[in-house]
């Protein structure tokens, strides 16, 4: 029997709606600059025709339910909301084909890449990893799964609110990589598994959170997210 110095990490897991069983987390992928208007709001305009999508990534400690009440981040000055559809992988794919993609699609869930925008901007225009913009304690946030074994999603309002005032109001549709294009590209870089999470992209309209501030969101036909600010530790 394998012994351990000290207690492993706990595997992370979200809720699945209708189901006792969990969702145990694999990794985090994040789709870059997915929705036209928010990489001109970003300053980076992308030509599909000349352009594959791009990535990132969160340590699934990061994640946290939808919900939560968290501390505001240590190191930043300008913490933003990015809304996106959440993708959840439910069967290994390697090299996957688009018209194959929706095989290893278990289900979807609305979520939250929040973002240390100053540090991710600065990280950006030095040409430098992103991983302290983005890879945030609490940092992910994630509604329950929504099983939808085998499905595309290819459309449905997605939209976002800080204490009650609409921010970001788009539409899955708007997608530049649809989610068989992503699931076909990214599994050309990686052996995808369950229990991976692929973050979207998030459309435009975002914006910096503070203390004591409200986030909720959804993605039509999918499923809602809320987020508490606290302050900062
Ligand atoms: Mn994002």
């Amino acid at each position: 029997m394998t012994t351990y110095l000290f207690p492993p990490p706990a595997v992370q897991s979200l809720p699945i709606r209708g189901k006792t069983e969990r969702f145990p987390i694999n990794r985090i992928f994040c789709v870059g600059r997915n929705y036209h208007a928010h990489a001109v709001e970003m300053g980076k305009p992308v030509d599909k025709s000349a352009e594959r999508p791009f990535y990132f990534t969160k340590s699934p400690q990061t994640l946290v339910q939808s919900g939560a009440t968290v501390a505001y981040p240590p190191g930043t000055n300008n913490y933003h909301f990015e809304m996106e559809l959440v993708l959840a992988v439910g069967k290994a794919g390697f090299r996957v084909s688009a018209d194959k993609a929706h095989e290893v699609i278990y289900g979807y869930a609305a979520g939250l890449d929040m973002t240390r925008r100053d540090l991710q901007l600065v990280a950006r225009d030095k040409g430098r990893p992103w991983d302290l913009g983005k890879d945030i304690e609490e940092g992910s946030v994630c509604s329950e799964i929504v099983p939808m074994e085998g499905q595309i999603v290819d459309q449905g309002a997605i939209a976002l609110e800080v204490n009650g005032a609409t921010q970001q109001s788009s539409d899955v549709a708007k997608l530049i990589w649809n989610i068989r294009e992503i699931i076909a590209d990214l599994s050309q870089f990686y052996h995808l598994q369950p229990g991976d999470l692929i973050y979207t992209g998030t459309p435009e309209g975002v914006g910096a959170v503070v203390a004591g501030d409200r986030i909720t969101g959804r993605v039509e036909g999918v499923a809602e997210i809320a987020l508490a600010v606290g302050p900062a530790e």
